[in-house]
């Protein structure tokens, strides 16, 4: 993530807690920070992120100069476009399910068809006879004659 603040030089975190007794939504942003740079959003959301008012307070507060609030807000954007990503993925799932289904109830369907119209139909059956005698005006044929 890049990170653009007036901060001077970031120090690591001294784990005082300032940032945690001053936030008004009873958050812990050194905990919130410390996921987002782990790329841990399940822990960012249980420590209800979304839940940050953006007041900027843990960061006047904060002795090591760290973004939070830069931090928060990417994780929220983060979040959201995560969610948007999973639902539209579901999407996809769900019609590629729906797709699937639906092609083999129609493959089903045709072949519940397939044996009523076949059994509509006339028995068609050839003597031996009247093969050789096709045959035979084939060849007639061919030779220019008709039988
Ligand atoms: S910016 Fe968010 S996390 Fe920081 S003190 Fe305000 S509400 Fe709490
Ligand atoms: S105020 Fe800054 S140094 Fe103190 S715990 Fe919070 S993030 Fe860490």
């Amino acid at each position: 993530m890049a990170i653009e603040s007036g901060h001077p030089t970031q120090q690591p975190c001294v784990h005082c807690g300032e940032c945690v007794r001053v936030c008004p939504d009873a958050l812990n942003p050194e905990t919130l920070f410390f996921a987002l740079v782990r790329d841990d959003f399940a822990s960012a959301r249980d420590g209800r992120l979304d839940a940050c008012s953006e007041c900027h307070r843990c960061v006047e507060v904060c002795p090591s100069h760290i973004p939070l609030l830069d931090w928060l807000r990417w994780g929220k954007s983060e979040q959201a476009a995560r969610a948007r990503a999973e639902a539209a993925r579901e999407r996809y799932l769900a019609r590629d399910a729906r797709l699937v289904r639906e092609r083999a109830e129609r493959a089903a369907a045709r072949r519940e068809v397939r044996p009523t119209v076949a059994a509509a139909l006339p028995a068609q059956t050839i003597s031996h006879a009247e093969v050789l005698a096709a045959i035979a005006r084939g060849k007639a044929r061919r030779r220019g004659k008709h039988p």
